[in-house]
């Protein structure tokens, strides 16, 4: 009996040390946080804090090595203000690093983010989402490269003069003045090629990503997308664009918002608001700013809202689509924690990360694999765009 017993428990609990082991020596690369702009809302991260997704507390307990983190600003940021924003930005990410000495480095490369990581602490990245933060300008592109920045998104949801985006190309493509990459946008990317700044194709409109293809003489990243035929949405890659990432050798890093994972959510999370209609209406007459007013609402409905979310499987089966288009080399991580409202069950926060690791093994898939997805192929870009 005793044997019996040793014989079924046995392999659950070895399971268990398994894939945490598994997870805790892998290098785990996030590509895509936006935990900066909490920052630059006054909060601290260099504590463990029960607000949003992420500090440097829980990157630890995720496994995170490698974070890129972003440096975010809305279109209204246009000429004039764009690049001061983002240096702002950069200046807080700093200001981080230089209070904890042992916990974050900024890495310039992917050499050095690995003896960073080997020396026990975080690696961080500078990813700046937005083309407009550098105001037509190729000489701040060369400052916002000179202080870190290695990725950069061509464009947010809003196009700039010189490359339209999903969102306007799906939503109004009749009014652009031009679609795709201008000129100039061509030589943007082939500036970023030089510099050493990673061409980020998340975001950009499909004529945008094949004309960046069609120039870039590195591998691309999409630094937080997830696939269009599991969830139909402008943000999301179709399977040709998924190929064609494979063709060039590039990684897309697949975004964990609940609304890109699963498009029924956002439908069941508004039908869980309508069906509280008093309750939203009486806070939008207390709180008169739109957003704050919508955390509000979220945190009231927390209970109904969670029930909701898409399983931890569905975020799963958005990298195994990847993995079975084209193979295991070009998925990656890219969260989007502290930027989206919600995340899949099991998926919390980034101290979550794990169950990746031990939902990849329950599909069988190999350590070899794992470490790719984990952070392995995302290293491989980084390290390729090396000037
Ligand atoms: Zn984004």
């Amino acid at each position: 009996m005793l044997v019996l017993l040793a014989l079924i428990t046995t392999p659950f609990s070895l399971l268990q040390q398994e894939y945490r082991s598994l997870h805790f020596s892998s290098l785990v690369a996030d590509a895509h946080n936006d935990v900066l702009l909490r920052v630059m809302a006054g909060r601290d991260i260099s504590t463990r804090s029960r607000e949003g997704h992420s500090d440097l507390v829980r990157l630890n307990q995720g496994g995170v090595d490698v974070q890129v983190f972003s440096v975010w600003m809305s279109q209204e940021y246009g000429t004039g203000k764009g690049f001061r924003q983002a240096n702002r930005m950069i200046d807080s990410l700093e200001s981080i690093i230089n209070r904890n000495p042992g916990k974050i480095a900024l890495a310039r490369g992917a050499r050095e983010a690995e003896q960073i990581v080997a020396s026990k602490k975080i690696a961080a990245l500078i990813g700046v989402e937005g083309g407009h933060a550098i105001e037509n300008s190729l000489d701040y592109l060369g400052q916002l490269h000179a202080r870190g920045m290695r990725y950069m998104t061509l464009t947010w949801n809003n196009s700039t003069p010189w490359a339209t985006s999903a969102k306007d190309e799906t939503e109004r493509p009749d009014s652009l003045p031009h679609k795709g990459l201008t000129e100039f946008g061509k030589q943007i990317v082939r500036r970023m090629n030089e510099l050493g700044v990673m061409v980020d194709l998340s975001h950009v409109g499909e004529q945008t990503f094949y004309d960046a293809l069609a120039v870039t003489s590195k591998p691309v990243i999409l630094s937080h997308s997830s696939v269009y035929a599991l969830a139909p949405h402008f943000r999301n890659l179709k399977d040709d664009q998924i190929r064609a990432v494979a063709k060039n050798g590039g990684v897309m890093c697949i975004n964990f918002y609940a609304g890109f994972l699963d498009s029924a959510y956002e439908g069941k999370a508004a039908a869980v608001r309508t069906g509280k209609a008093r309750l939203v209406d009486s806070v939008k007459t207390l709180y008169t700013d739109a957003d704050h007013a919508d955390q509000i609402i979220d945190s009231l409905l927390a209970g109904e809202l969670n029930a909701v979310r898409p399983p931890l499987s569905i975020l799963i089966d958005h990298v195994d689509y990847v993995v079975r288009l084209v193979g295991d080399d070009y998925v990656g991580l890219g969260s989007d924690f502290d930027g989206v409202s919600a995340l899949p069950k099991e998926m919390d926060d980034v101290t979550f990360l794990p169950n990746i690791t031990r939902e990849l093994k329950n599909r069988g898939y190999s350590d070899v694999s794992i470490r790719k997805i984990l952070g392995g192929n995302f290293m491989r870009v980084f390290a390729a765009s090396a000037p």
